[in-house]
């Protein structure tokens, strides 16, 4: 089981990769950081424009719901499954992909 503990949006420091979307995170980049916890504790990384993806492939019960996660996989299989959505469309011109 995947709990979510606390977020902070941070602004970088240094470059970081997005979780969701693999994108770079850049220096001076406000984006969202996670505390999680499953069977250790561990930081989820992810670029302002992921909250949305992240939520609805959620919501459309992708991600593994008995561990209660949603990893890039789960992001990425539902943009393409989804591409008339525009934040879908947005998370794949953002990894090349249209
Ligand atoms: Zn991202």
């Amino acid at each position: 089981m995947t709990t979510f503990i606390s977020e902070s949006r941070p602004r970088a420091r240094t470059a970081h990769f997005c979780d969701a979307c693999r994108g770079r995170i850049a220096p001076g980049e406000t984006y969202s950081k996670a505390a999680m916890k499953s069977d250790y504790f561990y930081t989820w990384v992810m670029c302002l424009s992921c909250i949305p993806v992240l939520a609805k492939a959620w919501a459309a019960n992708y991600g593994d719901l008995s561990d209660s996660s949603l990893d890039y996989d789960d992001c990425h299989e539902w943009a393409q499954d989804n591409p008339e959505d525009a934040d879908a469309a947005a998370y794949l011109d953002r990894q090349g992909i249209s």
